[in-house]
């Protein structure tokens, strides 16, 4: 996307978490942009809450492998209100979010009061979400949906039996946890944080395991049969961990790779218990399906205790310590991003 000229009801500058790659390095902080920073695309958003995923970490650092621009604005996710279109599907005052399609890592993203974005990658915000419930649950709570949403394609019910959920105090385990138990499953948390385990009951596991249970050294190819199904953000021995001990005909779906990109299995599991490794991906995925859970994200996706899932909100010019913390794997649920004020 090209650069634009001033529209109305944007002011000439606004505020912004940048990120800026002179030389090998990386330089953030807030700056005050001009309004032809943002790209010539249909939609302009005053963008009141975004949110703090593993991957705006990454587009913050040297070595992160997923920012494509410098400046770049970061923050994959954003909500707010539509200030400006040139699109047929929105008008001013309505309510949006976006994510995906690489906002935050090859366009700029929700790190700022003003967000333009093609009207194809909106979506309306739905019925009983406010645009902070909507970026609580943000990019990390749609893959935790999606994630779901892949299990039960394939069939998956609770009566079929418990289901795993791995990296259970993060974003897309909590909200995985809470939409889970949401809909009737026996939910198994797996979590590295010794203290986050009453909060990852009080969001409905119905079991709290140590992440190093699952993450262990292969004695055999296979372990016993323990779950149905899994969520899994974690990848690596952890992901390796969960094909061995997931049942006859089970699945995992999986989305990150937090505990690692390597994956070290045997076929074993996909031969003898016919199981599924089912990828998940929130960045290209399609409009209509991204609406569509959008939906059911305010309907029978709706987590648990959304209330306690919000970690907290943070303002711009206090993002640098939080996008340390996600990358050390110390936050608990969500935090949101308050963008523009008032
Ligand atoms: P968070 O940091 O909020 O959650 C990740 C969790 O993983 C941590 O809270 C921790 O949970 C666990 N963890 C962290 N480090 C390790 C480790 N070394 N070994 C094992 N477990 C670890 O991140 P998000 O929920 O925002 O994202 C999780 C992953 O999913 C990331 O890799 C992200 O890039 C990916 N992702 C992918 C998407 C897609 O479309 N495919 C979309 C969104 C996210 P605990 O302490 O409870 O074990």
């Amino acid at each position: 996307m090209g650069r634009a000229t001033h529209t109305p009801n944007v002011p000439e500058r606004f505020r912004a978490f940048v990120a800026e790659r002179p030389g090998g390095g990386v330089v953030t902080g807030v700056r005050e942009l001009p309004s032809d920073e943002l790209a010539d695309a249909a939609v302009t958003v005053r963008v009141e809450w975004s949110s703090v995923n593993y991957k705006d970490a990454l587009a913050c650092r040297p070595d992160g492998g997923v920012a494509r621009i410098s400046l770049l604005v970061p923050g994959i996710d954003l909500a707010g209100e539509v200030v400006d279109s040139r699109s047929p599907r929105f008008r001013e005052r309505d309510l949006v979010l976006a994510h995906g399609y690489e906002i935050g890592t090859s366009h700029h993203g929700g790190f700022a009061e003003y967000a333009r974005l093609p009207d194809e990658w909106i979506v309306p915000l739905p019925d009983g979400l406010s645009t902070r419930e909507a970026m609580t649950i943000g990019t990390a709570g749609f893959t935790a949906a999606l994630s779901v949403h892949q299990l039960e394609l394939r069939g998956l019910s609770p009566a079929d039996g418990a289901v795993l959920v791995t990296g259970a105090s993060g974003g897309v385990g909590s909200v995985a946890v809470a939409i889970l138990a949401a809909r009737g499953y026996e939910v198994a948390a797996s979590t590295g944080k010794e203290d986050a385990r009453e909060w990852l009951r009080e969001l409905g596991a119905a079991r709290v395991l140590d992440r190093e249970e699952i993450a262990t050294e292969p004695a055999r190819p296979l372990e016993q049969e323990e779950w149905a199904a899994a969520v899994d953000c974690v990848g690596g021995s952890t992901l390796a961990g969960v094909l061995r001990s997931l049942r006859y005909g089970g699945a995992v779906a999986a989305s990150g790779m937090t505990g690692g990109r390597g994956l070290a299995a045997t076929v074993l599991p996909f031969i003898l218990r016919g199981v599924a490794l089912l990828g998940v991906d929130s960045v290209q995925c399609p409009l209509e399906l991204r609406t569509e859970l959008w939906q059911r994200l305010s309907g029978d996706l709706r987590p648990r205790r959304l209330d306690a899932i919000m970690a907290g909100e943070v303002e711009l010019d206090a993002l640098e310590p939080v996008l340390e913390a996600i990358l050390r794997g110390e936050i608990r649920g969500r935090v949101v991003v308050r963008a523009a004020r008032g």
